[in-house]
C-alpha cells in the first residue's frame, strides 16, 4: 500500500509563515506594494500560486522571475519555520507515519503542491525526518499547462513502478489531504482518499466531496491503519 501525504494542513501547520515568506520574496523582487492578498493557497501547486502572484507585475509565466521568486521564498521560509512554536506536526500524524512504516506492505510518500526544497524544510521543521518519504510527487512535477495537482498521483505511481518494478492499482494507493483538490486528484487516478479537516476546509465542506473517509483529524491511529490496510476497496 502506497500512502501519500499532503503536507500543509494535513501533516503539519506552519502558522501561515509560508504565505509570509512568499510576500517577503515578492517585495525583494518588486517593491513594498507587492501583496499576497486575494490569492488562493490551500491545495494549490506552488508554481500556480507564484504565477498568480507575478500576474499583476506582468510576469506570469516568466521562467526567470518564477525561479528568482522560488529562491527567495525558500530562503525566507527556512528562517521563518524554525522560529519556536511556528511549525508543528498535526495531531496523530507522527503516530500514523510510524504505523504505516511498521506495516510490511506500507510505503510512505508525498503528494504536495510544495517544491522539494520547501517541502523538506517544512517537514524537518515539524520534527519529522523527510527521508522517511520514499515516493514523492511535487508541485513542480505536473506535466500539464497550466500545471494541475491531478497529475501528481500518476507521477507518484510511476515513480513507485520505477523503484520497485511493480505497477500499482489505484485501490492500492491512499491519498491523505485537507482540501477538495486533494480529493479530486485521488479520484482522477482511482486512489482511495482520506480527507482531514485540519486545514482551511471544514468537515462540512469535505463531507460534500467524494472522499472515501472524512475525519476531524488523524489522531485515531488504529482506525486509520485498519482502514488503510484492511479496508481496501476495489475501484477499477
Ligand atoms: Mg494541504
Amino acid at each position: 500500500m502506497l500512502v501519500l501525504f499532503d503536507i500543509d494542513g494535513t501533516m503539519l501547520t506552519t502558522s501561515r509563515v509560508g504565505i509570509k515568506a512568499m510576500e517577503c520574496a515578492g517585495r525583494e523582487i518588486f517593491d513594498g506594494s507587492f501583496t499576497v492578498q486575494d490569492i488562493e493557497f490551500a491545495g494549490r501547486l506552488d508554481p500556480m500560486i507564484i504565477d498568480d502572484l507575478l500576474e499583476p507585475w506582468g510576469k506570469r509565466g516568466c521562467a526567470e522571475h518564477r525561479e528568482r521568486f522560488r529562491e527567495g521564498y525558500g530562503r525566507h521560509l527556512e528562517l521563518f519555520v524554525k522560529e519556536p512554536g511556528i511549525t508543528r506536526a498535526l495531531p496523530g500524524v507522527v503516530e500514523l507515519i510510524d504505523e504505516v512504516d511498521r506495516q510490511q506492505h506500507g510505503v510512505l510518500g508525498l503528494v504536495t503542491g510544495n517544491y522539494p526544497e520547501t517541502g523538506f524544510t517544512k517537514i524537518s521543521a515539524a520534527g519529522i525526518d523527510p527521508e522517511r518519504f520514499k515516493i514523492n510527487a511535487w508541485g513542480s512535477d505536473s506535466h500539464s499547462t497550466p500545471p494541475t495537482r491531478n497529475d501528481l498521483p500518476g507521477v507518484a505511481m510511476s515513480r513507485y513502478a520505477e523503484a520497485t518494478g511493480r505497477v500499482l492499482q489505484g485501490s492500492e494507493v491512499v491519498i491523505i489531504g485537507d482540501t477538495p483538490h486533494d480529493v479530486d486528484c485521488a479520484m482522477a487516478h482511482g486512489c482511495r482518499c482520506i480527507a482531514t479537516a485540519t486545514g482551511m476546509y471544514t468537515r462540512g465542506v469535505l463531507d460534500s466531496t467524494r472522499a472515501d473517509l472524512v475525519v476531524d483529524d488523524l489522531s485515531d491511529t488504529a482506525m486509520l491503519a485498519e482502514w488503510i490496510f484492511a479496508g481496501a476497496i476495489s475501484r477499477n
